[in-house]
């Protein structure tokens, strides 16, 4: 691995940068149970480093790696809308950068090797059902496309109760550095060549981003955050926990908790039971809370004099337009559309919330309807008849009214449906993470056997595949998912 230091040489001094030295744990026995070959590409591993005998010692934090120096970061953050104070990595150690042949630096963590100094009062452990489901969501969000911190392994030690993963992870750090190894055309950014901005305002006031790199940075930030959390909306991932020491500055999806994809449509879906009643963090809210955590970022800055107001307002009106343009895009795409259509994707929208469908298996079999206004009223919800269940008279009419508007303006597109699926089909993954999947594999690996957890893992690594003799695996929850604790899960969990 080619380490690169330089943050870490940077601390000595620093009276933030906390010292106390760390001792890896010493575990009964560690045993590999999962890997990404992808993930390791991304460091220039060798596959056949997975086989070592001591790849779990080194990646549970047992035996220390050679070349690397690990750091627990101190952080603050907001819980549930309210400071929380001093936090800091619980159970999360930083190992350090890594700068492979494609000149991409990636930050290496372990997570739930043990105490760090920012524990408090907890073991630093994680165990081995959220590992598991972390280690499965990341592979799967990014394999749908979506910015995300991604694991290496999983790593199982002891007495079957904790497993470690290798990480990368976010910079919540000195916005200097920062910005020079982690947004290097904003540091390189030539003023000469700088254009300038009109906010929009009334006033026609005009921020020129070249003149502060701060607030080139913080744009950015808000950019990748509202396109993040657009992509989140159009999978239909509700990620439980939007504390602000969960979002990350490089707009990655960070910190697997009580994460839940959508089955049922419901706008006020939350995962989380701690999240109950109030559901701020709910599957609806989710762009405005991105919004909200945008704003204490931009209002901290400002605090430390590296932004102004004007520069912090323009940020987060970019966050704004930037989460519309992609979500109507991506909607657009959902649905097959030649242009944005608001009122037809806000009347489907509430049909869908209506008559709970699934949101998954309604657009994968949406691209099957076919863009023939002559098709007879009867058979019109033919292709949608999987997951148009026990709806009465009068929801089977709006539901035929909302189709035949749609297949209007599907005919006057001119694309061809075999064309317009293949299309629908690439955005519209037919596999996701379900809770009760996930559930499956958790309940076999307590028992040893991590088969489901692999196969679960190659399934969600081509979402929007047909897999032939796979199709169980796209099926809706069965009732048992809905007990507590597979489709809801605490903070803790
Ligand atoms: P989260 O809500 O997952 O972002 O966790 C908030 C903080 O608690 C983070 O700093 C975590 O690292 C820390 N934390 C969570 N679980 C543990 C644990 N088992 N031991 C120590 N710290 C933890
Ligand atoms: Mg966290
Ligand atoms: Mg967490």
């Amino acid at each position: 691995l080619n380490w690169d230091h330089s943050f870490v040489r940077a601390l000595p001094g620093d009276p933030r940068a906390d010292t106390i030295p760390r001792q890896v744990m010493h575990a009964c026995y560690t045993k590999l149970v999962a890997w990404s070959d992808s993930v390791a590409d991304l460091f220039d591993l060798d596959l056949k480093e997975f086989e070592r005998p001591d790849f779990p010692l080194l990646f549970s934090g047992a035996s220390p790696l050679v070349g690397a120096l690990p750091y627990a970061q101190c952080y603050g953050g907001h819980q549930f809308g309210m400071w929380a104070g001093q936090l800091g990595d619980g159970r999360a150690i930083t190992l350090g950068e890594v700068v492979n042949s494609k000149s991409e630096r990636w930050e290496l963590q372990l997570k739930g090797a043990g105490r760090t100094p920012y524990s408090r009062f907890a073991d630093g452990l994680a165990v081995l059902r959220s590992s598991i489901r972390e280690f499965l969501c990341s592979e799967a969000m990014h394999s749908l496309g979506i910015p995300t911190t991604r694991a290496l392994s999983l790593v199982t030690t002891g007495k079957n109760v904790t497993r470690d993963m290798f990480y990368d992870g976010n910079a919540k750090e000195e916005p200097d550095y920062a910005i020079r190894h982690h947004f290097p055309h904003i540091e390189n950014m030539n003023k000469s060549e700088g254009l300038s901005f009109s906010t929009g305002d009334e006033d026609h006031s005009v921020v020129d981003l070249t003149s502060n790199k701060y607030a080139a940075w913080t744009v950015e930030i808000a950019e990748r955050t509202a396109s993040m959390i657009a992509s989140w909306q159009g999978v239909g991932f509700t990620h439980g926990v939007m504390n602000t020491d969960n979002m990350s500055i490089l707009g990655l999806t960070i910190d697997y908790g009580p994460f839940g994809f959508l089955d049922a449509f419901d706008p006020s879906f939350t995962p989380n039971t701690t999240d109950l009643p109030g559901r701020r963090y709910c599957f609806a809210n989710q762009p405005d809370i991105g919004l909200w955590n945008i704003a204490q970022f931009t209002a901290t800055l400002s605090t430390a004099k590296l932004i102004d107001n004007k520069e912090a307002d323009y940020a987060m009106e970019r966050y704004g337009n930037k989460f519309m343009d992609e979500y109507q895009a991506m909607m657009t795409r959902k649905l097959g559309l030649p242009k944005y259509n608001k009122q037809l994707i806000s009347k489907l929208l509430n049909n869908m919330a209506v008559d709970k469908v699934d949101y998954t298996n309604f657009f994968r079999l949406l691209s099957n309807v076919k863009a023939d206004p002559n098709i007879p009223e009867d058979e019109l919800l033919v292709p949608l008849k999987a997951v148009l269940l026990d709806i009465g008279q009068e929801r089977k009419e709006a539901w035929i009214s909302w189709v035949q508007t749609y297949v209007h303006e599907l005919a006057a597109s001119g694309i061809s449906d075999e064309q317009r699926k293949a299309q629908m089909d690439s955005v519209n993954p037919k596999y996701v993470l379900r809770n009760y999947l996930c559930q499956t594999a958790i309940d076999a690996a307590e028992q040893g056997d991590y088969s489901e957890v692999r196969r679960l893992l190659k399934l969600m690594e081509r979402p929007y595949d047909e897999h032939p003799g796979m199709e169980k695996y796209a099926r809706l929850p069965p009732a048992w998912a809905y007990r507590p604790g597979v489709c809801m899960l605490s903070c803790s969990s």
